[in-house]
């Protein structure tokens, strides 16, 4: 597969490459003059930010280029719509910058920059000014995961952890490795799509990745591609880097309107991630997010197109569970018939409700568990919180 804007598979360039961040709408020449003042706008709401490498992906030709609907704002993200914490991730937080939800997992958030920002960002609160969710020190979470012995997942994630230098990532890695029952450290990371030279070029790090992934107890990838344009030979390069230093890799990505709500682009991805040795292991129903508008998806026919993309490839290639992080648990979307949705607990904070299956009538129109009517009595009907009205804006 090829396509128009990747860059030549020419080992050398691949290596030398570093790329230069853009903070900026003004210094995104593509984009005309008159668009600038209400772009500007958007951006000063939901932060922007960019690199010369990811903006080189872009077709500018195409105002619906996929590349483009990712990383440039667009002014319907103004509209009044949405939660800046659309799974109550608050509630999860047993101190600053860690979340404990299931027995078995603990997130740190670690960082609150990424190499870009995605607009259809679920933790876009993160990056605005006033938020303190992220922790720079995070020896409380390490002494809360430490003295929790059911604690054997660890998450980085933030913002994106390998945006942190590498020896803060090795401090945090050894910290956590020298904690017996943590078994699997996940990194959650768009790095390889956005700028994959961070792993490329640096040999400290892939000593830490080395080290700290082991034949007992990996380091997993949780990569993060949208659609397969992403995948570049720099992108491959980086995820090639990642397995030779005994890292697991593995992709999770969001159903987004306009990017990858496509069943012939998602099956794509999912094929070249299963051939990259990077299989699909979440798709993610959009969150309610506020700004997140017009990348919504409705559940319906996110579930037809999860489906329709699933229809070609390996069973590798078929391996994600389409789910919605809900404040209750990781719910399944299991299936969809002309008059029911079925769902199912796939991870739950209420021990009580793991495993269980659940059936909503059916509504085309909705896009969160909050707003589906149960269809029996054992299904469990949640608060309506609607996505279209702000509860919580960033003024
Ligand atoms: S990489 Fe993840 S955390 Fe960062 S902007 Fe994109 S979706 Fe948000």
């Amino acid at each position: 597969m090829t396509y128009p804007n990747e860059p030549k598979p020419d080992i050398v360039s691949i290596r030398l490459r570093r790329v230069k961040y853009v903070r900026s709408i003004d210094r995104v020449p593509q984009i005309p003059p008159e668009q600038r003042e209400v772009l500007n706008a958007v951006a000063q709401r939901y932060a922007f930010r960019a690199n010369d490498y990811y903006l080189g992906l872009i077709d500018w030709n195409d105002p619906d280029d996929p590349i483009r609907q990712l990383i440039i704002p667009r002014p319907e993200e103004l509209h009044d719509w949405g939660r800046l914490d659309a799974s109550n991730e608050a509630a999860v937080s047993v101190a600053p910058g860690v979340q404990h939800k299931y027995d078995h997992t603990v997130l740190l958030l670690c960082n609150e920059v990424c190499g870009a920002y995605c607009r259809y960002c679920f933790r876009k609160r993160l990056f605005m000014d006033e938020n303190e969710e992220v922790t720079r020190d995070v020896s409380e979470g390490i002494r809360y995961i430490a003295g929790n012995p059911n604690v054997t997942n660890v998450l980085l994630t933030g913002g994106d952890p390998l945006l942190m230098s590498t020896r803060r990532i090795r401090e945090i890695l050894e910290s956590l490795r020298a904690i017996p029952h943590v078994r699997i450290i996940r990194i959650g990371s768009k790095m390889p799509a956005f700028d994959p030279w961070r792993i490329i070029n640096d040999a400290e790090l892939q000593d830490v990745f080395r080290s700290n992934s082991t034949r007992r107890n990996r380091v997993y990838l949780m990569a993060h591609f949208d659609h397969p344009r992403e995948l570049t030979d720099p992108a491959v390069e980086a995820i090639d880097c990642a397995i030779r230093c005994g890292l697991i890799c593995v992709n999770q990505c969001p159903l987004i309107r306009g990017i990858n709500d496509d069943p012939v682009v998602l099956s794509n991805l999912f094929r070249e991630l299963s051939f990259i040795g990077c299989p699909p292991y979440y798709l993610f129903q959009g969150r309610p997010t506020a700004g997140n508008q017009p990348y919504a998806v409705p559940i319906v026919q996110g579930w037809e197109i999860f489906r329709a993309a699933l229809r070609s490839g390996s069973g590798l290639s078929r391996r994600a569970r389409f789910v919605m992080s809900h404040a209750t648990g990781k719910v399944e979307i299991s299936a969809v018939d002309e008059r029911h949705i079925y769902l199912r607990y796939h991870r739950a904070k209420d021990p009580a409700l793991r495993g269980q299956f659940m059936i909503y009538h059916r509504n085309d129109d909705a896009l969160w568990l909050d707003e589906l009517e149960p269809a029996d009595e054992s299904s469990p009907r949640f608060e309506h919180t609607s996505p279209l009205g702000v509860d919580e804006g960033p003024e």
